[in-house]
C-alpha cells in the first residue's frame, strides 16, 4: 500500500468547543513521509502538550477529530494551518473534517506505506479503564463504555469490512448538561451547544442521537485520533474499557518506548 495525501487544499471555519471563538482551518498537500503537521509541528506524542479534555499540539487544541478523520480514511501526509487556539468543533464530530478530505481528493504518492508491526502484548490500565493491544495482521479495535442509567456499549471496528466514514466519522461528542454548565462556570466549553455534542439525561439521551450507541462510537473515534499520533498506521487489534485521552497515549508512548528498544 502507498502513502497518500490530498489533491488540492481545502479550508473549514467554525467556533471552537472551549473558546466559542471562530478559527480556520486548512488542509493541503503534503510530501510523502512529511507525516501530518499542525502549524509546522509534526502530530506525534512527543509534541503533544496536553491530553486534559482534548489532544493538544502546537498551542492548537482539539485536533484529535481531525486526525480521527485523516488515520480513518488513510491520509498519511497533510499540511495543516490553523488561526486560532483550537480546531473548530462543527458538529462535534469528525464528519466535517472526513468530508472535507474526501472533497479535497485523496491520491497516492510514490512511496511505501510503512506500518508499526506490534510484536507482543502490551495493555495499560488506570482504575477501571483498560487498552490492550495484541499482534494482529491488520486492524481492527473493539470497545466498551458503560455509563450509569446507559448501561453498557459495545463495538467492535473493522476498517476492512465497515466503512469509518458512514459508521465512526459521524459520532458527535457527548457530555452531561451537568457537566457542561461546571464548564462553562470555568470559563470552558463556551461553544458547547446542542448542535455540536449529544447531551447524556439521566435516563436517556437529551437530542437526538445519531447512532443508539453514538457514545461508544465517538470514544472509538477518539482512540483512532489518538493512534495517529504514533506518525504510523497501526498493525495491531485493539481492546478498549473506559478508555479516553489519557491511556490512549500512554499506549502510543509504550508502543514508541519498545519500538527503540
Ligand atoms: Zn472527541
Amino acid at each position: 500500500m502507498n502513502q497518500r495525501t490530498i489533491a488540492r487544499p481545502v479550508s473549514l471555519k467554525g467556533i471552537g468547543l472551549h473558546s466559542g471563538k471562530e478559527s480556520e482551518v486548512i488542509m493541503a498537500p503534503a510530501e510523502a513521509g512529511a507525516g501530518i503537521t499542525i502549524n509546522g509541528i509534526p502530530a506525534i506524542i512527543s509534541n503533544v502538550t496536553s491530553t486534559d479534555r482534548a489532544t493538544t499540539i502546537g498551542g492548537v487544541a482539539l485536533v484529535e477529530h481531525l486526525l480521527s478523520a485523516a488515520y480513518g480514511l488513510g491520509i498519511d501526509n497533510l499540511k495543516v494551518a490553523v488561526t486560532g487556539p483550537e480546531l473548530p468543533i462543527g458538529d462535534g464530530s469528525a464528519l466535517p473534517f472526513a468530508q472535507a478530505l474526501e472533497q479535497a481528493g485523496p491520491v497516492e504518492q510514490p512511496a511505501e506505506r510503512l506500518y508499526y508491526e506490534l510484536k507482543e502484548n502490551i495493555t495499560v490500565k488506570e482504575g477501571e479503564a483498560l487498552l490492550a493491544a495484541r499482534p494482529f495482521d491488520g486492524f481492527k479495535v473493539e470497545f466498551m463504555v458503560k455509563f450509569e442509567g446507559f448501561g453498557e456499549q459495545t463495538l467492535i471496528f473493522d476498517p476492512s469490512r465497515q466503512s469509518y466514514l458512514k459508521e465512526i466519522a459521524p459520532a458527535r461528542t457527548f457530555g452531561r448538561l451537568s457537566e457542561a454548565e461546571a464548564l462553562k462556570r470555568q470559563g470552558l466549553a463556551l461553544g458547547a451547544s446542542l448542535g455540536n455534542a449529544l447531551v447524556l439525561g439521566k435516563d436517556g439521551y437529551v437530542n437526538e442521537p445519531r447512532f443508539p450507541d453514538e457514545p461508544v462510537r465517538h470514544k472509538l473515534l477518539d482512540l483512532i485520533g489518538d493512534l495517529a499520533l504514533l506518525g504510523r498506521p497501526l498493525c495491531a487489534a485493539l481492546k478498549a474499557e473506559r478508555s479516553g485521552h489519557k491511556l490512549n497515549t500512554e499506549l502510543v508512548r509504550r508502543l514508541l518506548a519498545n519500538d527503540r528498544t
